[in-house]
């Protein structure tokens, strides 16, 4: 067989960007194969109206071109979905990525030929290409969730999915929109769309926490400031859990006196963003230090939200940061506007869908145009859609089916030279994704070029390594509290998904120091030949 390529990276997000660059530095030949019409993953996909990233701009960036830092002009403190497009493209266009991109093609199988030691990648348009590597760059949260309503297919008007919102734009103005989902996606674009339609139906299954984004225009003095010691930035986010450059007080909630907890809450909300969560050291260790947090949020929402029933409804009774925090601008406000209703559907799930709306508690709500913003099958959706036959002609579907199992959430045993970039079991959604994309990137770039150094072809997770890793992985999951509700950090958002915490806990620090060891001990852990 001949090989077409070194390496087939699947995706064009920052991942299959920044992997293209770093194969063609190292004189690989590749080809990134990409759904869409364009780069930017994600941020390609998920254009619905409020979009942005609740990352602050300046740390949402790429670091590996000290020139491109320099020259990309953020001008807000979270970027609006065009803003981050348009750096994507700007990304591609400066480093000449789009020459080794296909469009529009979808990669629908993939096979280890164990004669050749080479994949058979096989795409919707016919292609059958040969390649020694293949990586995967699919997102975290790139395969959509459409539930099953019953009646779904029969709704007259045009339903929309946050995660695959038209390229064109909606224009909701005179329309009436039922929207399903209080997760980011929703809290997001319910402000915009409530102040555009004529009436907004929110159907809440489970009320979320969020906090204000507090988002402004950037100062230029602090862009400044910013640029002129990015590195020393770059380097202290790297020492911090999460990989984001944020003040972390470790204090416990619990043993702090009332007052005090109470002043450094209301500090860090005034500041806005993820950050809160970082109020305490133990709010996600230890209940009661949890509630504390909770309790102060819901004290906020009652002060915002002027109908009292309204307020309890919002008000989470779970743990805050057990499903992923949300940052928001004037989402609890939006309840106060006289054409926004809220409706519980936590304790009865949605019965149908009609033609016009939707049934739920025996109660019809008609409107014109549905948005679901409910979700996605999150970080093994996207690489199961993919038919991956390892050795022996083993699927990765029946590999994973107790859950996944990875190696470092980079490599799969029995899946010969198959990288999966922020793959489950990597610390990668409970991070700031970019550093943590480059890190993998990086990683699997050197390791490329080790084993060319060495004359080597082959490279393979040991089954006692992935065991291990697996171990490490779910141990550090039970420490914490967020793996104690339904969220899509386990799985429990796709009816009959096997419940596993997937992503790794123990930190962006810990786990770039597990990563660095292997190469160390030889890659240790990996059989190579
Ligand atoms: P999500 O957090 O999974 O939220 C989905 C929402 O839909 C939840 O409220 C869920 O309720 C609801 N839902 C799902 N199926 C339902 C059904 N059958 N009936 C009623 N309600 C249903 O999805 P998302 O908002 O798209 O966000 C996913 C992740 O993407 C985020 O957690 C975040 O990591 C990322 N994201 C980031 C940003 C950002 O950077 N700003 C923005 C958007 C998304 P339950 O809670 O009860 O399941």
């Amino acid at each position: 067989m001949k090989t077409d390529f070194d390496a087939i990276v699947i995706g064009a997000g920052f991942a299959g960007m920044y992997m293209l660059h770093r194969l063609r530095q190292g004189g690989f030949s590749a080809r990134v194969i990409e759904a869409g019409t364009g780069v930017g993953g994600t941020w390609y996909w998920n254009r619905y109206p409020g979009a942005r990233c609740d990352v602050e701009s300046v740390q949402y960036s790429y670091q590996f071109s000290p020139e491109l830092e320099q020259d990309w002009e953020w001008t807000e403190r979270y970027a609006t979905q065009p803003e981050i497009l348009g750096y994507a493209n700007h990304v591609a266009d400066r480093f000449d990525l789009r020459r080794d991109i296909q469009f529009e093609t979808r990669v629908v199988k993939a096979t280890f030929d164990e004669q050749t030691n080479l994949w058979v990648v096989e795409t919707d348009k016919g292609d059958r290409l040969a390649s020694r590597f293949v990586i995967t760059a699919m997102g975290c949260l790139s395969s959509p969730n459409t539930p099953k309503i019953p009646g779904l297919a029969d709704f007259k008007g045009p339903t929309y999915h946050t995660g695959n919102w038209p390229h064109e734009g909606v224009d909701f103005t005179g329309k009436t929109v039922g929207l399903i989902g209080t997760g980011s996606s929703a809290i997001q674009s319910i402000p915009l769309i409530a102040r555009q339609a004529k009436h907004l139906t929110v159907f809440q299954r489970t009320a979320n926490y969020t906090i204000p984004a507090h988002n402004a225009p950037l100062d230029p003095a602090y862009v400044r400031q910013v640029k002129a010691s990015y590195r020393e930035m770059r380097a202290r986010a790297k020492t911090k859990p999460a990989g984001i450059d944020f003040d972390i007080n470790w204090a416990s909630a619990i043993e702090t006196p009332d007052a005090e907890r109470d002043r450094v809450y209301g500090a860090r909300w005034a500041y806005g963003g993820l950050g809160f969560i970082a109020a305490f050291g133990d709010l996600l260790l230890n209940d009661e230090s949890n509630r504390t947090a909770a309790d102060f949020v819901r004290s906020k929402i009652r002060e915002v939200v002027k109908d009292p029933k309204t307020a309890e409804i919002l008000s989470p009774k779970n743990i805050i940061g057990c499903k992923r925090l949300c940052v928001d601008s004037g989402y609890w406000e939006t309840f106060n506007r006289p054409n926004v209703t809220l409706v519980d559907v936590g304790d009865e799930p949605i019965e149908r869908v009609t033609p016009t709306g939707l049934r739920a508690k025996g109660q019809d709500h008609d409107f014109d145009c549905l948005v679901l913003a409910t979700g996605f099958d999150a970080m093994t959706g996207a690489l199961l859609r993919v038919d991956f036959r390892g050795r022996g002609g083993a699927t990765l579907k029946d590999a994973w089916r107790e859950g996944p199992k990875t190696f470092l959430g980079l490599t799969v045993a029995g899946f010969p030279n198959l990288f999966t970039i922020t793959g489950p079991g990597s610390p990668s959604v409970l991070t700031n994704m970019l550093p943590s994309i480059e890190q993998h990137v990086d990683w699997i770039a050197d390791c490329l070029d080790a084993m060319r150094a060495k004359g080597l072809t082959v490279i393979e997770a040991t089954g006692s390594a992935q065991e291990a890793w697996v171990g490490e992985v779910g141990k550090s999951a039970n420490i914490t509290l967020r793996s104690t509700c339904s969220s899509w950090y386990v799985g429990a958002n796709i009816p009959g998904k096997p419940r596993v915490f997937m992503p790794y806990i123990g930190g962006l620090p810990a786990y770039i120091v597990a990563c660095d060891e292997v190469v160390a001990g030889g890659y240790k852990g990996f059989a190579l030949s």
